[in-house]
């Protein structure tokens, strides 16, 4: 009998995978966490039942969480992420020519120790980046007493359940608002809205309270499943999202001659053409 996996992030429905090797699994103290072999998605990270991420589709988010906020922003120099203790959105952030630091919060040290072992390809080395400066600490109370400011600022973390859930919190939005330059851009993670538009509503109406512009942007990631996942977005000035045009996008992104698989210009572009249903939660929380 083939062992499984089955995601639990959803009550009623999940995906299954096939396990062939458990790589590891511990209670880390924060949450659960499983890394196992899969023969169709390569290596997959489970926290708290939840997939965090595969070595196989792994670059379709990362790319997007990244990259959307950064090559929206005219001159992006200090990034800070939270979260995002596998490294893939690190790698992508420190391909920016233009980068003079990122500091990067990780609540659980584990899983950066065992995704540096376990997903090498994710961080690339990028944990080690000279303009790289790793805390390990919880997200909300960093961005409420840092006296450090940036100009994006990216929450690549779990669901909001365990650890993770004070990452969707007024507070810890409140402490965002605190820590960006003006015209900079903040950018989460936040679950897949035909399965979870409650959370996108959350956000989107506690971001609203506090930005001149709150909402999504969208990519559709295989292994997050039920639907396209939707990217939160927010900043101080609508223009840098509604003026933006395809050119300018384009042009930054050959500046840099970055290699993407996912992410180019156009999907940029696309990214921010939200569902209806989405767009209608949206404007009933304004
Ligand atoms: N891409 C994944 C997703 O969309 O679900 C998230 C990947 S990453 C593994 C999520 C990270 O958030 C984990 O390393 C977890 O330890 C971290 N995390 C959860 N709560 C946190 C908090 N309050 N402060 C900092 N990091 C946190």
């Amino acid at each position: 009998m083939t062992a499984s996996f089955r995601e639990t992030l959803h009550p009623g429905w999940g995906q299954t995978f096939e396990v062939g090797d458990i790589l590891f699994e511990l209670d880390t103290g924060h949450q659960h966490l499983l890394i196992f072999e899969n023969p169709l998605f390569g290596r997959v990270m489970a926290l708290d039942g939840a997939v965090q991420t595969t070595s196989r589709d792994e670059f379709v988010y990362h790319e997007t969480l990244t990259h959307v906020p950064m090559f929206s922003h005219p001159d992006p120099k200090r990034v800070l992420i939270i979260g995002g203790g596998d490294g893939g959105i690190l790698r992508e952030v420190v391909k920016h020519p233009g980068l003079e630091q990122v500091t990067q919060v990780e609540i659980d040290a584990a899983v950066i120790d065992l995704c540096k072992q376990y997903f090498p390809a994710h961080s690339d080395g990028a944990f080690d980046h000279p303009k790289a400066h790793i805390v390990i600490g919880d997200g909300i109370e960093f961005v409420n007493t840092t006296d450090e400011r940036f100009d994006i600022i990216l929450s690549d973390s779990t669901d909001p359940m365990g650890p993770g859930e004070v990452l969707f919190t007024e507070r810890f939005y409140q402490g965002v608002a605190r820590c960006l330059n003006p015209g900079g851009i903040f950018a989460a993670q936040n679950g897949v809205p035909f399965l979870q538009l409650e959370e996108a509503r959350n956000a989107h109406q506690r971001l609203g309270q506090l930005f001149a512009d709150a909402s999504f942007f969208m990519a559709a990631v295989p292994t997050y499943v039920g639907g396209a996942m939707a990217l939160a977005w927010a900043s101080d000035d609508p223009a840098i999202r509604e003026q933006l045009s395809l050119d300018a996008v384009s042009q930054r992104y050959r500046a840099t001659a970055m290699q993407t698989r996912y992410y180019n210009p156009a999907i940029h572009m696309a990214a921010f053409a939200l569902p209806q249903y989405l767009q209608d939660a949206c404007d009933q929380a304004s």
